[in-house]
């Protein structure tokens, strides 16, 4: 819409349309002067990205992994040398809760800074039950201290735990028997995340945690198809909200998929930074009617960006997805993902007033100008930070 005006009042979006008819409601005649405008002229104004899919409870980056693999290092060899998901869980084991929760504060900030108001954030470098209630809870108190909306997703099956190494049951046992429980008992999580793939949690096992999660009265979502190839059957008689990376899929499993509420989440950026020449195929996904996202995957092993644009660029580029499918992708279908569509991810009436404002004319720029950050000024719930001069 060119020359448009949003009405936002309590937090809310109240009216979307042009300036001159915004101008024109009769509330905001009446009260003009206790309304503060913003103005975005010159500006592009969307609605906040919702990024559906982040692991942002880690303390280090890991750069001997990011060395090590660019000379050539396998994922045994980087391991030796000290990185590794392994050096990710000691990191979070060793750290207190206030730590890990002002670290989470300032990573939600750097977000909103380039135009996203609603994460999912993931534990999931725990992997003992004291870490991972400890990771859940640093959530918890960064999203109270954060204005933006976090959901959060309980990631204990995010691979075997070290201590577990040759006995998965024996930790899958621990995920659904004692850990699940109590992340649904405290109210630690909505979502409960399976990472279901060659050298994390097979089918069986998977299916086994989506078991309990649905008995705990929690919602479901999973890693899937980053590695190899995993039949989606089973997994959508359990109504996931969202199925992410699905770089390989079977295209048979396709239409089932459409024709379910189960989103598909894609996470280029994983794909850019461990340098794989392949990509999830979202043209045949589109052309299957499958409604997808496209999210950051923000995480210290394999793809260190909170960039939503960037995650756009890619998705353009080597996904060949228009840049009008990906900011549905980042917006409306991962509110979708999150299950909070009705409060987010798009710009109409009775929804949150979360806006992003970005110095470009056009919103083709978005994904156009990669690696950069246009967002100018982020609103969230209908309160403004940013940088306009006005
Ligand atoms: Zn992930």
């Amino acid at each position: 819409m060119e020359d448009g005006a949003v009405l936002c009042h309590a937090g809310k979006i109240v009216s979307v349309g042009k300036t001159k008819e915004a101008m024109r409601d009769p509330w905001l005649k009446k009260n003009l002067k206790k309304v503060r405008e913003i103005d975005c002229r010159g500006l592009v104004v969307l609605p906040g990205f919702v990024d559906s899919h982040t692991h942002p409870v880690f303390t280090h980056p890991r750069l001997v992994d990011f060395e090590k693999r660019i000379a050539g290092a396998n994922y045994e060899e980087i391991a030796e040398a000290g990185g590794g998901i392994r050096s990710s869980i000691e990191g979070v084991r060793r750290a207190s809760k206030g730590a890990l929760g002002q670290k989470l504060v300032s990573t939600f900030r750097e977000m909103e800074a380039h135009g996203t108001t609603t994460v999912e954030a993931k534990s999931g470098y725990g992997l003992d039950f004291a870490s991972e209630m400890k990771s859940l809870e640093a959530i918890r108190e960064a999203a109270r201290e954060w204005p933006g909306t976090v959901a959060a997703t309980f990631l204990g099956a995010h691979t075997i735990a070290p201590e577990y190494r040759g006995r998965s049951q024996a930790y899958v046992d621990l995920l659904c028997n004692e850990m699940i429980p109590e992340v649904a008992k405290r109210r630690l999580a909505q979502f409960v995340d399976v990472f279901c793939d060659r050298g994390a949690f097979s089918t069986e096992e998977s299916e086994q945690i989506f078991v309990a999660a649905r008995m705990s009265g929690l919602a479901l979502r999973a890693h899937m198809g980053q590695l190899s190839e995993t039949r989606l059957k089973p997994f959508l008689r359990f109504k996931p909200a969202s199925l992410d990376h699905m770089d390989y899929v079977n295209d048979a499993d396709l239409p089932a998929l459409a024709a379910s509420e189960t989103v598909a989440t894609f996470v280029p950026g994983a794909n850019y930074f461990l340098g794989l020449p392949r990509y999830a195929n979202a043209r045949k996904f589109i052309e299957s009617g499958v409604a997808i996202a496209l999210a950051t995957d923000y995480n210290p092993g394999s793809s260190p960006t909170l960039s939503m644009p960037m995650a756009m660029s890619l998705a353009c580029t080597h996904m060949k997805m228009s840049p009008a499918e990906a900011i549905a992708g980042a917006t409306i279908n991962g509110a979708w993902a999150l299950r909070v569509a009705d409060r987010k991810g798009s710009i109409e009436p009775g929804k949150d007033a979360d806006l992003a404002a970005f110095d470009i004319a056009d919103y083709r720029e978005i994904p156009y100008w990669f690696g950069m950050n246009k967002c100018r000024l982020t609103i969230v719930s209908g309160i403004a930070t940013g940088s306009l001069s006005n």
